[in-house]
């Protein structure tokens, strides 16, 4: 299916896209959505997300979570496994997979850890379904150690011998951890501190370190949530080295490393805390290019909530919890970057769409409408012009760094195969979500 715009009606039948033709011919059908005016997109997905369930539920689970991703026009998430426990064995995983069951609105895929000590358990992950797996390189929030280098390696093998990605959090954990005591040390607090702990060159350092292992090991690496200009350099070098060197690897950014700069730290504060840093104008520059010339495959949000007193309290940026809830903003944000000329839409629906379902096995099930695809459809507005109102929001964290932003698009509806789970807004509580497994 080609990505251009066309006007037509679209029938869906099990949950599947049934027809697609022009609208005068339409057939008969149980409900109708009137789109005229509006953009009717394939699902967006999110393949970074956490929803804090089992462990900090009071932080965000599965209902609140996928209530956002729906009210935010986001149709499939990606559920990391930095949990309590971590969804670093069977066990764990079905643990999660039943919260996720019970209480899903939209569809959900889980991944599994890559973690000291689990190499025993990485096989049968892949069985029991994960989407892929997730390695943490650097302290961050829940307790996912890194493994040592020998067993990463054998790790790495084992998801690259089964076809499956391994996506990592890449910055250097001992650059990291040796300027956050030297910042200490000289009594700093502020929040541009945090973007000083964890400058672009951890990024890079460990981009090169997990591109080099997974060459090695012939595993697929994903790099999420890609945050400067040296890191996306590194990502652009591995997917441009001749064949025969070259591993097959996937990148994501998100709509904060984007939109936002070291400039916005004096206004925002602990607000727009994440790992990795949000990090200088370049940088963001820098995104922008990788973001059009190919070398960023998709748009992930990493919707990290938290309360607003583990945001804010705490003598220190050191002390404040990092991350924000982004699955509310980042249709709405990303639409506003159309508007203003920065992607065209077809790009953004490779971003969003078809990017995700391809790195990580979807396609064509998800990420494009085609018939015999999932009914799933981000139907949005691109003309609205709205600001973005935390308090507004159904994720159980009320804030943003974009508060008060001011969008131009937005999604008007969500729909899930065939069923609209979000309608102006309104999301419907009787929906279930369905897990996702690698096709
Ligand atoms: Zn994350």
């Amino acid at each position: 299916m080609s990505s251009s715009l066309r006007s037509c009606a679209i029938a869906a039948k099990d949950g599947k896209v049934a027809w697609v033709g022009a609208n005068s011919n339409a057939p008969n059908a149980d409900r109708v959505v009137d789109a005229s005016g509006l953009i009717v997109l394939p699902g967006v997905i999110d393949a970074h997300v956490h929803m804090r369930d089992p462990g900090a539920t009071y932080k965000e689970d599965f209902r609140t979570g996928t209530a956002a991703a729906a009210a935010g026009g986001v149709t499939l998430v990606f559920d990391m496994p930095n949990n309590t426990p971590p969804t670093e064995d069977v066990e764990a995983l079905r643990t999660k997979a039943k919260a996720a069951q019970d209480k899903a609105l939209v569809d959900y895929a889980l991944y599994g850890a890559i973690t000291k000590g689990n190499t025993g358990e990485i096989t049968s992950l892949i069985g029991a379904g994960v989407i892929g797996f997730k390695c943490y390189m650097a302290e961050t929030t829940g307790s996912v150690a890194p493994p040592p280098e020998a067993e990463l390696r054998e790790d790495l093998a084992l998801v690259g011998r089964a076809g499956r990605r391994v996506s990592v959090h890449a910055e250097d954990d001992s650059m990291i951890r040796q300027r956050i005591s030297r910042l200490r040390e000289t009594g700093r607090s502020d929040a541009i501190a945090h973007y000083e702990s964890r400058p672009g060159i951890a990024e890079e350092k460990a981009v090169r370190r997990a591109i080099t292992l997974a060459r090695y090991a012939k595993c697929n690496l994903h790099i999420a949530h890609l945050s400067s200009a040296a890191g996306a350099r590194a990502v652009r070098g591995a997917k441009r080295s001749p064949r025969g060197s070259r591993s097959d690897v996937t990148a994501e950014t998100c709509p904060q490393y984007l939109l936002l700069d070291k400039e916005d730290y004096a206004e925002k504060g602990s607000m727009m805390k994440s790992n990795p840093s949000i990090k200088r104008r370049e940088d963001r520059l820098a995104l922008w290019t990788a973001v059009r010339d190919g070398t960023v495959d998709m748009i992930a949000t990493d919707h990290a909530p938290h309360t607003i007193e583990e945001k804010t309290s705490g003598a220190s940026i050191f002390e404040q919890a990092s991350g924000f809830p982004g699955l509310e903003t980042s249709v709405a944000l990303m639409l506003t970057c159309v508007n203003r000329d920065l992607l065209s839409l077809s790009e953004y629906v490779r971003l969003t769409s078809e990017g995700p379902a391809k790195a990580w096995g979807l396609y064509p099930k998800k990420g494009c409408i085609a018939v015999g695809a999932d009914a799933d459809f981000t139907v949005v507005d691109t003309k609205r012009e709205w600001r973005i109102d935390p308090a507004k929001f159904v994720s159980k964290a009320k804030y943003s760094p974009f508060e008060g932003f001011k969008a131009k698009g937005a999604a008007v509806y969500t729909v899930v195969r065939g069923c609209v789970v979000m309608d102006h807004g309104h999301v419907d509580t009787r929906s279930r979500g369905e897990m996702q497994r690698p096709q």
